[in-house]
């Protein structure tokens, strides 16, 4: 077993840009890099949606990759769903490079151009694809490596969560080794300074926290033309972590430039529970009741007896006339056909037909009454209620991030740069252990990116 003994995190803004469009996640062991693209705070959104996806989906049982996917198709979902509500949000998207280090192994999902790199024996590997149309024309022979490095086109990605209503998720996992570091990070580092000097600066730095102070500032110093995200980890034995402090956990997004440096962890995490101190009720609540496991409810024998001896074949056709809103094994909001009861040897009265892209627990507070009461309904009024209750916590969700913006002080690069669209098939690279379950085919054509 391996565990997370040391992790860093940094974001700036940069020296060029007037805004941070970058979000980071890091609760060990998961830590997320998103890189947001589209004018006037829209990158801000679509970055910070899918930091917060992280919140609204819960684990359950899934593999680390099946997990991340999952938080990556959530964030994309949401990210589309408002950016088509809202025109001033059209086209809003974000990278995202995730992690999530479970027994000896690291797994990943990655869409866009920000980066995840393995550090080991002192060699710096870069472990993702990028997504962009640079990186196309490299893969197909068009530019040379060095052609790459300074193209001025580098920023066009060819996909982003958030553009089109699916995306294709690259997932791979890693055999980890103790003393392994990950680096995740945004392209305001890798525009700024050469791999081998991001290597030096590992090699050199005596704890994590200082080669993220270096990183940062190289990248500065070399210009800083976009905003520089760093996320990095370190994995050991149990052994080494059992001697080591435990590690501050991290909570939220660009936190650092709302003055949420390490120090300011715990007040900053105290504040979020304040903020929704409903959901952590919820929570609590439905822990208790056995909710989050629900459907597990087993009624008593009296009714057993009646459903199986009086109404077998009522209920056998009534199955599969009706239908109730509840909540999965992973915490989300899902259609079920049939009885919301369960039998004696495991038999269900009911089926799962779809699962929404939305955390109950993010539904508004005064609704989601009605997300789990299990009341029984017809087809179209369930669904068209799963809507209305996904929608709904949509909006509470961007009512949040609104509230938690930084005042409005526009003259940002607008939706120029990062292009949207998916392009060409991802690749996966497994290399290690449980090998990529990363791109397949791709989805060809896509826009291609926009004109940076
Ligand atoms: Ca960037």
């Amino acid at each position: 077993m391996l565990k997370v003994v040391e992790q860093a995190f940094r974001t700036d803004t940069g020296r060029q840009r007037d805004a941070n469009e970058d979000s980071y996640f890091a609760r060990s062991p998961v830590f997320a890099v998103a890189d947001g693209m589209g004018g006037a705070q829209a990158g801000e959104v679509a970055s910070r949606l899918a930091a917060e996806s992280f919140e609204a989906v819960q684990r359950g049982e899934e593999s680390p990759e099946v997990y991340l996917r999952s938080i990556a198709k959530t964030a994309n979902a949401r990210i589309h769903r408002l950016a088509e509500s809202d025109s001033t949000r059209s086209g809003m998207g974000t990278t995202f490079t995730a992690a999530l280090v479970e027994g000896e192994e690291v797994g990943f999902a990655h869409v866009g151009d920000s980066r995840a790199y393995l550090f080991r024996d002192d060699e710096l590997k870069l472990l993702t694809s990028d997504h962009s149309l640079v990186e196309e024309l490299r893969r197909q022979g068009r530019l040379t490596d060095e052609q790459a490095e300074d193209h001025p086109q580098r920023s066009i990605i060819t996909r982003a969560l958030g553009p089109e209503r699916d995306v294709e998720v690259d997932t791979m996992t890693y055999r980890a080794r103790p003393g392994d570091v990950y680096l995740l990070c945004s392209d305001g580092l890798t525009t700024m300074i050469k791999e081998d000097r991001i290597a030096e600066i590992l090699r050199e730095a005596p704890t994590l926290d200082e080669a993220a102070d270096r990183l940062v500032a190289e990248a500065n110093e070399a210009g800083g033309r976009d905003n520089i995200t760093v996320v990095a980890f370190r994995v050991d034995t149990e052994e080494v972590a059992a001697e080591r402090p435990e590690d501050l956990t991290l909570v939220g997004p660009a936190a650092e430039e709302e003055g949420l440096t390490a120090a300011g962890v715990a007040a900053e995490a105290e504040r979020q529970r304040a903020e929704t101190p409903e959901r952590a009720r919820v929570r609590a609540g439905a822990a208790a009741r056995g909710e989050r496991r629900w459907p597990r409810r087993t009624v008593t024998a009296v009714v057993t007896l009646v459903v199986i001896a009086g109404l077998a074949v009522a209920a056998v056709w009534g199955l599969h006339q009706v239908y109730f809103l509840g909540t999965d094994s992973g915490g989300r909001l899902a259609l079920y056909r049939g009885l919301p009861y369960e039998l004696p040897l495991g038999i269900n009265l009911y089926s799962e037909v779809y699962t929404a892209p939305v955390q109950v627990n993010t539904i508004p507070a005064d609704r989601r009454d009605s997300a789990t009461n299990h009341t029984l309904r017809s087809h179209d009024d369930a669904v068209s209620l799963l809507d209305d209750l996904q929608a709904a916590a949509d909006r509470r969700i961007a009512a949040r991030l609104r509230a938690t913006q930084p005042s409005p002080n526009g003259g940002k690069q607008g939706g120029g740069g990062k292009g949207g669209g998916s392009a060409q098939g991802g690749t996966g690279a497994g290399g290690g252990a449980a090998g990529g379950g990363g791109g397949t085919g791709g989805s060809g054509g896509g826009k291609n990116g926009g004109a940076g």
